[in-house]
Parts: structure tokens; sequence; C-alpha cells
């Protein structure tokens, strides 16, 4: 039976009472750093590495040091997808016949050995592999995975305690929470491991079983997470790892018939493109079932600043919501809305906060050595850079923006960019409403007295709907923001910055152009992930 009362898993990094065991975190790291490790395939719970048969390798390096090559991934080929996608089909039945406690368990032992036994090595290898610090590596794969793995099995208890169905006399009617027909696919993102423990974890915790390719850039964290998952009881071909390329491990997934359901998290365009892809299998009569789809994608987030508001909060909070982890979000804020009284002492003392936060960044790549917990660290590849980049001087040469501060990048060692702050005089500027993923926040000042209006553009200005947040005391204020606003964002935060959604606390999802309206770290994802049958016995 699970605990009775499931609490979140407290961060540790900067908490003065439980904190860090820096040596483990610094023997880790070594561990990590003088190995380029290789990462198999895990098909059915066997381990093909690229040496074997004529498979090739992806080079997962170190964002911070390219030069360092982290793990050499195995990818799978089409026929490593044909066996994983069968291996997932034979272990179903088995699976989903266990108790519900006994797959609950596998996922409240993962949640307890991640924040114990392989608390350091599932840190290390997020920071080095994916170019966090370590408290956004500890409020990721630590403290995130652990809640969500615990949480997930609260909710589902829940949801199968649920019988609402009427009995009547000579009349008794269940419903029954099966699994879906069928395997999942899960396609999971390089910017948190939690959110890959949740898109294969909340699935596979129904019943379902799963074909799970992880992105590319984050191969090292998560084929340890399926490890730790391994040694808490999760049997064999449950869940099947298959790194490739995306493309054709995708095309190979979606021709089965027995695919069931995606669980995505990832890029809007290629979200889009897989919806119509699975449409038009349906369309042509592809598969057995309408798959679910279930995906979060992109954002372009708003930080609304109303006159009434605490400046300095507003101003330490839109550091964090834009800047932590370099931008890359989906959460993150990248427009911000200043009033023009306040635009000028809002702005310096961003830059000001924004210029020590940048001494930090060019150290940050002795993440190899010591400085663990800088602020600012690399954007995750070549591709990622290229495009921030590019993005930064696209503003140096275009009369309606300023840049702030920031605007530098560097490349020799590893992918840095500088918080990068721009000031537009058009708030329909296209930097207004296109999601770059990296440390770029662009800023209008709006006339005071035009807040509803400015409330109207911020809604209008992108096709989004994620997150945002509004900083002001003055309640009418905030009841304006809280009207207009009302399908701006799937998560609203007042008077706090609009990252860090909490596994049971703030249930995690957009609308819009940001996903199909679905909430992680709540049971409503769960529901998504088991068919509903009603049984009527006469007796
Ligand atoms: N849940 C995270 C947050 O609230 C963001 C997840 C994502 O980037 O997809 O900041």
């Amino acid at each position: 039976k699970p605990p009775k009362q499931i609490t979140n898993e407290p961060v540790k990094a900067f908490d003065s009472a439980a904190t860090l065991d820096w040596d483990l975190l610094r023997a880790s790291v070594s561990k990590f750093n003088n190995a380029s490790l290789d990462v198999p395939l895990v098909i059915n719970g066997k381990r093909i590495f690229y040496n074997e048969g004529n498979r090739s390798y992806h080079q997962q390096v170190n964002p911070a040091k390219h030069s360092q090559v982290l793990a050499n991934v195995t990818q799978a080929s089409e026929a490593d997808v044909e066996a994983a996608i069968e291996a997932s089909k034979a272990a179903k039945a088995k699976w989903y016949k266990m108790p519900f406690y006994d797959r609950a368990a596998v996922f409240l032992k993962a949640a307890d050995l991640i924040s114990t036994k392989y608390r350091y090595d599932m840190l290390a290898a997020t920071m080095l592999g994916q170019g966090k610090n370590v408290y956004q590596a500890e409020i990721d794969c630590i403290t995130e995975m652990a809640d969500f793995f615990r949480f997930n099995v609260k909710y589902a208890a829940e949801l199968y305690a649920q019988q609402p169905c009427e009995s009547s006399p000579g009349v008794w009617n269940k419903a029954e929470y099966r699994p879906l027909e069928g395997f999942v696919y899960a396609v999971t993102p390089f910017n948190f491991t939690a959110i890959a423990g949740n898109l294969i974890g909340a699935p596979a915790l129904m019943g379902n079983t799963v074909v799970w390719k992880p992105s590319q850039a984050a191969c090292l964290s998560n084929y340890l997470l399926l490890t730790v998952l391994e040694e808490a009881g999760l049997p064999h071909g449950v869940v099947n790892f298959v790194p490739g390329n995306p493309v054709e491990v995708t095309s190979k997934v979606l021709a089965d018939k027995e695919f069931a359901a995606l669980h995505f998290t990832g890029s809007t365009a290629v979200f889009k493109q897989l919806y119509g892809q699975i449409q038009q299998g349906v369309v042509n009569d592809l598969y057995r079932d309408y798959p679910r789809i279930v995906g979060e994608t992109g954002g372009k987030n708003f930080h609304l600043v109303h006159p009434s508001a605490s400046m300095p909060h507003a101003v330490l909070s839109t550091l964090r919501g834009a800047f932590e982890y370099q931008g890359q979000k989906c959460s993150a804020a990248s427009r911000l809305y200043v009033p023009q009284s306040k635009g000028a002492e809002f702005l310096a003392d961003l830059a000001g906060s924004l210029s020590s936060v940048r001494t930090v960044n060019t150290s940050a790549s002795k993440i190899n050595g010591g400085d663990l917990h800088g602020f600012m660290g690399p954007v995750i590849h070549q591709q990622s850079f290229d495009k921030l980049a590019g993005a930064i001087d696209e503003a140096k040469n275009d009369p309606e923006l300023e840049i702030i501060c920031g605007g530098e990048y560097d490349k020799t060692n590893g992918f840095f960019i500088e918080p990068t702050v721009i000031k537009t005089t058009n708030p329909d500027h296209k930097f207004m409403s296109t999601e770059f993923f990296g440390p770029i926040l662009t800023v209008y000042e709006y006339p005071d007295a035009e807040f509803a209006q400015i409330c109207e553009t911020v809604d209008k200005a992108t096709t989004y709907g994620l997150t945002g947040a509004v900083f002001a005391r003055d309640r009418d204020a905030i009841n304006t923001a809280d009207e207009i606003l009302k399908y701006s964002a799937g998560n609203f935060y007042i008077n706090d910055k609009c990252t860090g959604a909490v596994v049971g606390q703030q249930w995690f999802g957009g609308a819009r152009m940001s996903g199909t309206d679905d909430k992680a770290g709540s049971g409503n994802i769960l529901s998504r992930f088991v068919s509903i049958r009603n049984v009527k016995e006469n007796f």
C-alpha cells in the first residue's frame, strides 16, 4: 500500500536544514567527466550496443564544453524499433494484470532510490548532459521526478476508487479502468529529466507499456533513469528505450496498427507534424483505435507588471522566470510588459542584477571543475546556439529593437549566450510572438493608463497559451488581468514568476498551440491513459 500521506520531496540544494553532500556530488560529477559511457538501446530488458551489428551512434556532448563526449548513444535501426514495439506488446498482459499496488510499488521505490542512492548520479548526469546548475538539476531530476512518481500513485488510486455508476435493484454496474489497447509512444525532451519520467511513468503506472524515444541531448540521464526503474522492479518490456533518428523512429512507430497513444513534450512544430500524421493514419484506417494524443509544446510566456506592483519583487521574479536554466523551459518568461512610468528604473535594476549573473556565466564551464552552482550555464546544442545568436544579431540591426543588456555569445568552449534583454517600441513585433527557447527577453513599455488595453495586446500577441504572470497590488488590476487573460495561460501566476510549477500544487499545461490542455502532475493525465469499460450485471 502507498504511504497515507504523499508530500513533495524537499529541495536540498539551498536548504540549510538538509544540505547536499557536496563531496558526493563532486564524486559523481567526476565519474561522468572521466568516462565516455556507451548508452545502449534497452528492448525487453536486453542491452544492445552500437558495436553489435551495423548500428550507428550519436555523441552526446557536454554543452558547457563541447569537445567532451559524455556518451556514445546507440541509435535504433528500423528493426530495433519493431522489436521494441513487439516487446511492449508482449509485456502488456502480465503487467496490467498485476495488482495496481504492485505496479505502484515500482514507482514509489524508484522515487526513493532517486532521492537517496542515486541522487548524486542523477544530478551529475543532468547537470553535465543538459547544462544545468545544481539547483536547476535538483528541482528537476530529484524533487520533480520523485513527486511525479509519488503523486501519480496517489491520483491513480483515487481514479481507480471512483465508481460513479449507479446500481439499481437486481442490477450491478461498475466502471472498469483498463489500460489502452496497444502500446504508448513517449517522446521526451532534453530540458527536464523529470518530464521523461512522467511521460513514461504515467502511462506505465496505468498498466500500459511504452516505446520511449528520448531526446538525443538527454540520453545519459534518461538511461540512468531507466536503470533506476529497473532496480525498483520494473519488469522487462514495460518500457523500451529506443534513442535514434527522430523521424525514422517515429515513422516506424506511427505505422503500427496497435499504436494507442502519443505522450509528447517538445516543440510545437514537431507536435503539429505528429498530430497531422496520426490523424492521417486514422483517416487511412491504419489504427485499431483513435489514438490518444497528449502533448505539451511551446510557449511565449508573459510577465505583465502593473504600476502598483512591488518592483523589486517583479524584477527578481523576471530575472528568475526568464533566465533560470538559460530560459530553456517551455514555461520561461520571454516577453515583458512594464508601465512607462517605471520602465527605466525596472530595466536598469534588471540589467544591474543580470550583470552579476553574466559574470558567473563565463565561468559556468567550470561545471567540470568546481563551480557547481553558477546561475547561467550553456544552451543545449549548436542548433539552439545558432538560432539564439541569429536572433541577437537580428535585434542589433532592427530599428524597432534595442539591446538593453547582454547581446554577446561565445561557443569557443561551450554554447554560451549572455542573458539578453531587448526593448521594442512595437508591441506587435515578431520578437513578442516568436519562441526562441533561450535567454532572450523582449520588453515593451506601455502607457500606465492603458492597462486593460495592454491585457488585450498580451492576449492577442501569440498563438500560445502556456504560462503567464501578472504583478500588481491593486486588486482591480489583478481582476482585469485575470478576466482578459483567461485563455492566455494554462498556468496563470499572480505576483510570482511564471515558471516552477510544483507537482500536485500547480498542475502544469496549456491550451491553444501550447498543448492538448492536459495537466502534468495531476490525475487528468492519468485518465488519458485508461479506457473505461462499463460492466452491467444482472443478478
Ligand atoms: N513544469 C516546468 C515549469 O513549470 C516547465 C516544464 C517545461 O519546460 O516543459 O517551469
